[in-house]
């Protein structure tokens, strides 16, 4: 586990964030930088650096994020107007941060196509 992880320090609790959920696989915070009024983060505890890394073994581990997305959508009350859960791979795709996220975003009309 690389000890330079921004995301693996706030998922070991290196960094103290307020986490909206979390389990043993996953955590989900506020974003710091929100690009909606409701905009979360959802990262696996495990390293990860982008979607292109994702190996078999990881295929349950991604089926479970967008489980707590739809979670995390009903529990605060935006599943049934609508949302976006997105991962930004690598640098075209808009990849800043390198441990795998999820962008879950609501709480206003998103537009469409992204920029
Ligand atoms: P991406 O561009 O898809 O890699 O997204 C990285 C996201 O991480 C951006 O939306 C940042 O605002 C967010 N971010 C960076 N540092 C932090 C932090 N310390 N706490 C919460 N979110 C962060
Ligand atoms: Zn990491």
């Amino acid at each position: 586990m690389p000890t330079d992880c921004l995301f693996c320090k706030i998922a070991q609790g290196d960094i103290p964030v307020n986490f909206i959920y979390e389990d043993e696989q996953v955590v989900a915070f506020n974003d710091i930088n929100p690009q909606a009024p409701q905009h979360f983060l959802i990262i696996p505890r495990k390293h990860i650096p982008t979607t292109v890394d994702l190996t078999v073994e990881d295929e349950s581990l991604v089926g479970h994020i967008h489980l707590v997305a739809a979670k995390i959508s009903q529990q605060l009350g935006f599943a049934a107007d609508g949302f976006r859960l997105v991962n930004n791979c690598n640098e075209a795709g808009g990849q800043a941060v390198w441990h795998l996220h999820f962008h879950l975003l609501a709480g206003r009309n998103l537009a469409w196509p992204p920029g």
